[in-house]
């Protein structure tokens, strides 16, 4: 409802309050004389709530707002009222804070962690053929002068060596020919495809820098481990 004299307001209020003060001030001193018996507590706590079930023209409200006994009762329990919404409104307040905490240290975490992964979600395909590599005994492989990958998600087909065996293969990028500092693996099983044995790994190179490294292949079930010369740039 829109008000005429919308300066008047809280003139009004104060009035209001005033009135209120010196009507309460006057019950608890016995000044008025309240008819009918006194209410129920279960009543007197929903009055003190405003409860909208309560009905304004009930005559329990009436002696409730004239008897010293309703009337002191009534103020303590609208101010116990009072104080259970604002230990709510604590509570509450204390949640938001918390959840804006949380999503304070969650969100940028969250960010950092989808943020390299939203660079690189393209995964570039690659194939290393390895089918023509140390296939005579006691010669040494081949240098892979071809084999150069990105320093990204690398999605990596291997065609291995010629007499290779079937099976599951562990597919490591390592810093060195030992089999340490190993940037990348992955596992998978070769699939035998125009006769050559074929292993397709995923390695994520996104954090490799530019540089030499070695591509190992292990058989796990005779644990022989091959390394081939590789450059990341
Ligand atoms: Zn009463």
């Amino acid at each position: 409802m829109r008000r005429l004299w919308p300066w008047s307001s809280r003139a009004e209020d104060h009035l209001e309050a005033w009135i209120a003060k010196r009507h309460q001030e006057r019950v608890l001193a016995g000044e008025s004389n309240p008819t009918g018996p006194c209410p129920d507590e279960a009543f007197l706590r929903g009055l003190a709530r405003r409860s909208k079930a309560i009905d304004i023209a009930d005559p329990r409200v009436d002696h409730a707002a004239s008897c010293p006994a309703c009337m002191s009762r009534l103020l303590i329990l609208r101010s116990e009222y009072h104080s259970q919404q604002r230990k709510m409104q604590v509570a509450f307040a204390g949640a938001a804070c918390l959840i804006l905490i949380a999503s304070l240290i969650v969100v940028p975490r969250f960010m950092r962690h989808s943020q390299p992964a939203i660079a690189t979600t393209a995964v570039i395909s690659k194939t290393v053929n390895l089918w023509d590599v140390g296939t005579v005994r006691g010669q040494q492989p081949a240098p892979l002068q071809s084999v150069l990958l990105p320093a990204a998600r690398v999605r990596l087909t291997i065609i291995l060596p010629r007499f290779s065996q079937t099976g599951q293969y562990l597919v490591a990028v390592t810093r060195n020919q030992s089999g340490t500092g190993v940037v990348a693996e992955g596992t998978a099983t070769s699939v035998l495809k125009g006769g050559k044995e074929v292993v397709s790994v995923e390695l994520n190179l996104a954090g490799a820098k530019a540089g030499a490294y070695f591509l190992a292949t292990t058989h796990e079930q005779n644990q022989a481990a091959y390394y081939y010369p590789l450059q990341i740039r």
